[in-house]
């Protein structure tokens, strides 16, 4: 299916269709969710799946915002939240989740060279070097297993196998997101060692966190067109954890960023984010704690009006190419 959607994104787009399609008013509000951005060839001993585009494509995608749609910052989309700030034609807001490095040296250059707001949600222990990304571990661990097979959930996997590797490394992430905050340190632990990994947990944390952008650099951010938001305490999933521990995660990432930063915090991306990664009770909490809008990872976009504050939907065009990338924006129920 995605292979049709691509091949007729590319037809649409040599007959010029896209371009007349774009000169349509519409008054859909997209907001736009990046993770990593990567330089070609692609290297590293972490997790992949959230590499979502080189800089070629990043730099193009942009020029197309520019040209093409009204672009929001935090601001903005607070205040048309709030209903004093109508659409007026397609409008993009740009989101960055986690905190990485690259966001530093690769996008944020191009929004700046654009003069393009975007807003970038931080895990406060990955930046302050607490806490570890456990999705980069977990992938550091399949990557460096000496096991030739293991079995996760009930079933086998055969580290010979690319396929079966990638795989492997998803159903532990998966098995990671049930785990309770408690018990994710062991967890690590377990894997690492049955995996029959070489390299010390310490000194894989250690490269990991080098992936993290550091204090300096997310404080000049916040000082050049670019908002911060929370992206919680741990990154951990808030739907798996009891509620005065989400509670904390809201509550104390946004003191702590404000401190750091000297800035209000009024916006939050929940990890993962998918419909099983938080609660009605969560959107509660976050609303409690302050924050003034909440971001999901669910796909979608709003028409005219966002419907629910506390669940704002994103579109992460994951697309192969430019002319699907630009049908995805254009007709998002379609593409
Ligand atoms: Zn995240």
């Amino acid at each position: 299916m995605k292979g049709k959607k691509i091949l007729l994104s590319k037809a649409m787009d040599s007959l010029g269709l896209l371009e007349t399609l774009n000169n349509i008013d519409r008054s859909n509000l997209y907001v736009i969710n990046y993770h990593r951005l990567y330089r070609n060839p692609l290297e590293t001993q972490f997790n992949t799946k959230v590499f979502t585009h080189t800089e070629e494509i990043f730099y193009e995608q942009i020029k197309w915002f520019k040209k093409n749609y009204d672009i929001f910052g935090e601001e903005d989309l607070i205040q048309h939240l709030e209903g004093n700030r109508p659409l007026k034609r397609r409008t993009v807001v740009l989101t960055f989740d986690d905190g990485y490095l690259d966001n530093y040296e690769i996008a944020y250059p191009i929004l700046k060279a654009f003069n393009i707001p975007a807003i970038f949600f931080i895990p406060y222990n990955q930046v302050d070097r607490t806490s570890v990304a456990w999705w980069d571990l977990l992938a550091y661990f399949v990557k460096n297993a000496t096991v030739k097979a293991v079995c996760i959930a009930q079933k086998w996997f055969d580290l010979t196998q690319l396929t079966d590797r990638d795989m492997a490394t998803c159903y532990l992430c998966w098995h990671y997101q049930l785990q309770s905050l408690n018990e994710t340190g062991h967890f690590l632990q377990q894997w690492h060692t049955k995996l029959g990994v070489q390299t010390p947990l310490e000194e894989i944390e250690d490269l990991s966190q080098k992936e993290f952008m550091n204090w300096d650099q997310v404080k000049e951010l916040s000082r050049n067109n670019i908002t911060i938001g929370s992206h919680t305490m741990s990154h951990n999933v808030l739907a798996n954890l009891i509620l005065e521990e989400q509670e904390r995660e809201l509550v104390n990432s946004k003191a702590l960023l404000e401190k750091k930063l000297d800035q209000e915090i009024r916006t939050v991306a929940y990890p993962v984010g998918k419909e099983q990664h938080f609660t009605e009770q969560t959107k509660e909490l976050a609303e409690k704690a302050g924050y003034r809008a909440a971001f999901s990872f669910i796909k979608g976009y709003s028409k005219d009006q966002i419907q629910d504050k506390y669940s704002i939907p994103r579109m992460d065009l994951c697309s192969l190419s430019t002319s699907h990338f630009k049908a995805q924006t254009l007709l998002a129920k379609v593409f």
